[in-house]
């Protein structure tokens, strides 16, 4: 369990957290190392803090770091990042998540629909993640959104970025209602709303792996990091949390993977105190 009352900053309004976590990724393991590079990018001096919109991430109070979740089994680490997200949100932060795979999100939205039952969710990624299982496994990092439908966690599923979908996916979005803006048919200057709180899950492999090759899955005709970030920047929604997940960084030789998700970051997490 995290501590935060004895460190937590009380005027912070964003919290950072990390889930070294990728035992549920089926094609390649390396995601679980990603949390500390991106927080190395995002503190690099080769950059500032200003999103491009003008807010200083930088400013004092804005940002509480809770460090990285230690890992555990499986059944125990999904209670574990649970756990941990709500005890963030009590505090009354925001929190994002850096992964990690992306079978985190399920837990963490457990603990985000507590706190907001009526919660929207932006996801994006070239993989609609809705498998009912995958190799047998119901938490695979292919499935987190199966489970959050099920659960009737949250009101709205969009993705965007989405060039994988089969028979079964399709099958499992109509089933439940998800919106599918596929990457056939994104349309430049789309601007998204959403009337309820706003949760954005962000998987690297959504842009083009020429933009960051750093995934498991690459996927060429993904999104270019422009297209992302102004999609973001255009959103028109009280953003309440995040995560970014997928970043594998042994498939990143040249570091660059890091920096586009210190960059994604930036711009999330401006949004979320504009
Ligand atoms: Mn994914
Ligand atoms: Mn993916």
């Amino acid at each position: 369990m995290i501590q935060i009352d004895s460190t937590s900053d009380r005027t912070s309004r964003l919290a950072l957290i990390g889930f070294p976590y990728d035992e549920n990724s089926s094609f390649m393991k390396g995601a679980a190392e990603a949390p500390p590079l991106i927080r190395a990018a995002f503190r690099s001096d080769a950059s500032n803090f200003w999103s491009e919109s003008g807010v200083d991430l930088g400013a004092p109070g804005t940002f509480f770091d809770a460090g990285d979740v230690e890992p555990l089994g499986a059944t125990e680490m999904f209670s574990l990042i649970e756990d941990s997200v709500r005890t963030l949100l009590k505090d009354n932060l925001l929190p994002i998540s850096l992964g990690g795979d992306h079978s985190i999100t399920y837990p963490i939205i457990r603990a985000f629909s507590g706190k907001y039952p009526e919660l929207s969710l932006l996801h994006f990624d070239a993989h609609p993640d809705l498998y009912d299982e995958l190799l047998g496994n119901r938490h695979s990092h292919a499935s987190p959104f199966a489970r959050i439908m099920e659960e009737g966690l949250v009101e709205r599923l969009v993705q965007v970025g989405i060039r994988t979908i089969n028979g079964h996916q399709r099958e499992q979005a109509d089933r439940f209602g998800v919106e599918i803006i596929e990457m056939r048919h994104l349309q430049e200057g789309l601007t998204l709303s959403f009337d309820s709180p706003l949760y954005i899950s962000f998987d690297m492999d959504a842009l083009d792996p020429a933009f960051a090759p750093g995934v498991s899955h690459r996927e060429p005709g993904g999104l270019s990091t422009r297209q992302a970030i102004r999609l973001i920047q255009r959103l028109q929604a009280r953003v309440i949390g995040a995560d970014i997940v997928e970043f594998n960084p042994r498939m990143d030789p040249a570091q660059t993977t890091a920096v586009v998700c210190a960059k994604l970051l930036k711009e999330i997490a401006a949004k979320m105190v504009e």
